[in-house]
């Protein structure tokens, strides 16, 4: 989704474009290979802008997963971490718990979910999957 995309799907939910606002999708845009949390998030709008405040950042974060515009996921150290949804055809993310780093993973074993749920009498409805682990950069990192 462009920035244009999401600013005028906000209009229409109500909510202005405000520099703030635009920053924020911004910064998401830009880091769209990576995952973050809301400080991290905080952090990097703080470099662009030192005025804007966490609560302003956080309330951000909180309209756009209203809109469903994010992506979230828990880490394995229990922190929740977002990015902008792609609105691409279906796939699944492998994340990097230490760094966020994303690599979309576009095969999915659908079919074999179907059976499994058919074969306990359910009809598969949906699925989530999310491949987590520790990326290249960050097992060098953890050596030293
Ligand atoms: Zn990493
Ligand atoms: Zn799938």
């Amino acid at each position: 989704m462009t920035l244009n995309q999401i600013l005028e799907q906000l209009k229409l939910a109500g909510y202005k474009a405000t520099a703030t606002r635009t920053l924020i999708l911004e910064t998401l845009i830009k880091n769209h290979e990576l995952i973050l949390s809301a400080d991290e998030i905080y952090l990097m709008v703080k470099l662009e802008n030192a005025k804007i405040n966490r609560s302003t950042v956080y309330r951000n974060l909180e309209i756009l997963s209203e809109e469903n515009l994010l992506y979230k996921t828990i880490t394995d150290q229990g922190v929740t971490k977002v990015k902008l949804r792609c609105c691409d055809k279906h796939h699944h993310h492998l994340i990097c718990d230490r760094c966020g780093k994303i690599v979309v993973f576009d095969q999915c074993a659908s079919d074999l979910y179907r059976e499994f749920a058919q074969g306990h009498g359910f009809l598969l409805t949906g699925h989530t999957l999310e491949l987590h682990g520790i990326c290249k950069n960050c097992q060098l990192l953890e050596r030293v």
